[in-house]
């Protein structure tokens, strides 16, 4: 077989896949961990530890990731990002609730104005995955979300801060709302005329490719924002060919995408994986924007890399790769006016 038929015999794969609807595949994804055990033939001595985990933040996984994790692998990649372990009940110091301070920045509910020019709305509190190390794990979504009446006192804020070029659209995740719902509050961001920019945080192209599809692209389209998506991914095994037809799709409508990543101990702590990843990334039409040290949230201090150590990866990275292929190593600190970029550093 020549590697254009094979190439015809993935796309028509892949084609069958994303003809299923990404709500049906949503609603779908495994929540049990006995189940995720057995699916991936994994010892059923990993069940206690991830009943436990599960009982502080529930497991979710969605098929098309699934499909992704080798078999029997417990240091599958992957699979680390999201099986609950024992490991999350211990308490470390300095591992809080809100380690990034979000809920000091809450200009109306929902809304964080924290950065100059860009104002960050979180839409929902749900994802298609949870990622064990997300400091959403324990953030007061019920409170802090522009959902139902919310919206219209978000609107009211951003519409008499001029100041406000650039909205970004973040959660949870998005695009697990509606696109009849996404495409109203586009309209309504559009009405404000100093808007002229939006950016959507999303890791539903990677782990649900399927989402992308014609409705979604559609609103994109017609937006006369420049649009932005800001994807998450942490290893290039995540990145198959669903994800890449995904991705085609939203630059062939326009949108400009970069990723963002954690670092994470026994995910992509190492230079190769990294180097793979910007790699795999530009491959499909992506930039590396942000790799971000972990935040210190409750419960994930088991995939802590210090910054002592993230800065020699990423000098090594940087002497590995082209510089429009390494992304910026920054934290997050509660009360400051921007990310804190730790490598290439600003002071
Ligand atoms: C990360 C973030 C932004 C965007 O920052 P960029 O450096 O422009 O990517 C905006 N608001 C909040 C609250 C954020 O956490
Ligand atoms: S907000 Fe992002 S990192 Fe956190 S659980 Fe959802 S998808 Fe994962």
């Amino acid at each position: 077989m020549n590697t254009h038929s094979g190439q015809a015999i993935a796309d028509a794969q892949a084609a069958r896949t994303s003809d299923v609807d990404w709500r049906a595949l949503y609603a779908r994804a495994i929540t049990d961990p006995e189940e995720l055990l057995r699916r991936l033939e994994l010892p059923l001595s990993l069940l206690p530890g991830a009943l436990a985990g599960n009982s502080l933040f529930r497991l979710r996984v969605p098929e098309p990731l699934l499909e992704r994790m080798r078999p029997g692998d417990v240091a599958d990649p992957l699979l680390r990002q999201v099986l609950p372990l024992e490991a999350e009940a211990m308490e470390a110091a300095g591992f809080d609730p809100d380690p990034v301070g979000d809920l000091q920045a809450m200009a109306v509910p929902g809304v964080l104005h924290k950065y100059s020019g860009r104002a960050l709305i979180v839409t929902t509190g749900a994802c298609a995955v949870n990622c064990r190390y997300c400091f959403r794990r324990s953030f007061p979504y019920s409170d802090a979300q522009t959902g139902g009446h919310r919206w219209q006192a978000a609107l009211a804020y951003l519409r008499q801060d001029r100041s406000i070029s650039e909205v970004i659209l973040s959660g949870g995740d998005p695009l697990v709302l509606s696109d009849h719902k996404l495409a109203a509050m586009v309209r309504d961001l559009e009405s404000i005329t100093h808007i002229n920019r939006l950016r959507i945080h999303s890791r539903l192209p990677v782990v649900l490719p399927q989402r992308v599809d014609d409705a979604l692209l559609g609103w994109l389209r017609r937006s006369r924002l420049q649009r932005v998506v800001v994807l998450h991914a942490n290893h290039a095994n995540e990145l198959d060919h669903n994800v890449e037809l995904a991705c085609r799709r939203l630059r062939d409508t326009g949108v400009t995408l970069l990723n963002q990543a954690v670092l994470l101990r026994g995910v992509n702590d190492d230079t190769d994986t990294l180097a793979r990843l910007s790699e795999r990334l530009f491959a499909i039409g992506v930039l590396p924007y942000y790799l971000h040290v972990l935040d210190r949230v409750q419960g994930a201090a088991h995939f802590l890399v210090e910054e002592p150590e993230a800065k020699r990866l990423l000098q090594e990275l940087a002497s590995m790769l082209p510089g429009y292929l390494v992304p910026r190593l920054a934290r997050e600190d509660a009360g400051e006016p921007n990310k804190t970029l730790l490598l290439p550093a600003t002071d």
